[in-house]
């Protein structure tokens, strides 16, 4: 049984001997970014680095996912450490692929040095020693809910079930053998300068949307076509007629985009396409909201004689962080920063924005803390990861000094968390859920 402090040390001795090895990797992932189950090249070298480590990871989770471990020396729980691989797409990111358009600019490149520091810290062979259980490297594919005609196709190939990597993670079973998961996202809000943590999340529903009309001339004949163009306009107009209909408390947001406007300028356009997003604080604020949306859908095409194709996926739940493991995670980052290293948000404060840790944390305990360390417009073109010793080295300090609370003393602290966890679905039900928030609707305008 080792002295806790002297394993934090030796935990944080080996992040620091790992600086610029994890820097390389930051870097490189910065350089090579890709969206979402198309991150093969940030698999391999998540792959390579994870083998330098000693660790073979299974790969090919969720298309490009991976997941390797970490033994400790005597049974005990699981505990996961994961890292997304995704980017979004922001073609006017200094960092884009002049391809693709992807960018790192949600900062996912740095949670890949966070898991692979703690990861080097952890693999010191006194603390693993000293640990009892396992520690569940995980590299998700994925997180942001995006390409959503490409997944959806994806998912009628038989390759996906859940359209996100994480979701798929559970479908899959790489979390059944997981008792808790952590993860820090990096961010640039003033409020998020060292590491903060709790409040909730909004949870999503997602929409992929066809609006149907008919082709014809433009110019010689639009008489005889129907608009799809002008049915999604009024469609999209309609769904901002409900924005004022939504209580402030349930944080709802409509978005999205039209992914293709028709196919030339001389055709009356016959096939419309919108990737829209239905986001909300509670599930049924969502419902209620995706209610009204799919009422504005069928409301353009009843306009102009279409049809529209509504697919509803099943998107992210809200997140709950687990207090037993926010706790933990907190008491480590104060331990290395003092007291300002931990903000902790009210339990009632909602970011806007959706995670797929929000799923994972509605079946186990989990947790999804930020770091400060990078600047500019999260999703934004100036998005940068800037400092690396708070978007990297210390987030992965303060995990693996986490999970030395959690799994060293014969786990005494991780089995305690657990017992104190009530995370409010099994997989199943989580399973069930999701699958009952799949739809697919044609709607008649004519
Ligand atoms: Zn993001
Ligand atoms: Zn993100």
């Amino acid at each position: 049984m080792g002295n806790l402090e002297g394993l934090k040390a030796a935990a944080q001795r080996a992040v620091d001997r790992r600086r610029v090895w994890l820097a390389s990797v930051v870097d490189a992932a910065l350089d090579s970014p890709e969206t979402g189950f198309r991150e093969f090249r940030t698999a391999r070298l998540v792959g390579e680095k994870l083998a330098e480590l000693g660790v073979r990871a299974q790969n090919g989770i969720a298309i490009t996912g991976m997941k390797g471990y970490l033994d400790g020396g005597s049974p005990g729980p699981t505990v996961a450490i994961i890292g997304e691989m995704d980017s979004i797409r922001v073609p006017g990111h200094p960092k884009a692929d002049p391809e693709t358009g992807a960018a790192h600019a949600c900062g996912h490149n740095a949670q890949l040095g966070m898991m692979l520091g703690a990861a080097a810290a952890l693999s010191e062979p006194d603390v693993l020693s000293a640990l009892s259980g396992r520690v569940a490297l995980m590299a998700a594919p994925a997180e942001e809910f995006i390409d959503v005609e490409y997944r959806w196709g994806l998912r009628q190939e038989g390759k996906l079930g859940l359209l996100s990597g994480k979701q798929e993670f559970i479908r899959l079973g790489a979390f059944d053998d997981v008792d808790m998961a952590m993860m820090v996202h990096t961010s640039a809000s003033p409020g998020d300068s060292r590491f903060s943590g709790g409040g909730t999340n909004n949870g999503h529903l997602v929409k992929y949307v066809r609006f149907l009309g008919r082709a014809a001339h433009a110019g010689g004949s639009p008489h005889r076509g129907v608009s799809a163009l002008q049915a999604a306009m009024v469609a999209l107009n309609a769904v901002n007629t409900q924005r004022e209909t939504f209580r402030q408390d349930d944080a709802v947001r409509l978005h999205g985009i039209i992914t293709s406007g028709g196919d030339s300028a001389n055709s009356v356009p016959a096939d419309v396409r919108y990737e829209g997003r239905v986001r909300g604080a509670t599930l049924d604020a969502i419902e209620d909201a995706a209610r009204k949306m799919d009422r504005c859908l069928r409301a353009g095409a009843l306009a102009l004689g279409g049809q529209v194709e509504i697919v509803s996926i099943p998107g992210y739940l809200p997140i709950r962080h687990d207090a037993g493991l926010l706790g933990v995670f907190r008491d480590n980052a104060v331990k290395l920063m003092g007291a300002s290293g931990f903000a902790e948000h009210p339990t009632d404060r909602v970011r806007g924005g959706s995670t797929d840790m929000g799923d994972v944390s509605q079946i186990l305990p989990a947790i999804h803390p930020y770091t400060g360390g990078a600047v500019g417009m999260g999703h934004g073109a100036d998005y940068a990861v800037r400092d690396y010793e708070q978007a990297v080295i210390r987030p992965a300090k303060v995990m693996a000094m986490a999970v030395i609370d959690l799994l060293a003393n014969g786990a005494a602290r991780g089995m305690e968390t657990l017992a104190r966890s009530r995370p409010p679905l099994t997989k199943a039900q989580y399973l069930e859920l999701q699958q009952s928030r799949l739809n697919e609707e044609t709607y008649e305008g004519r």
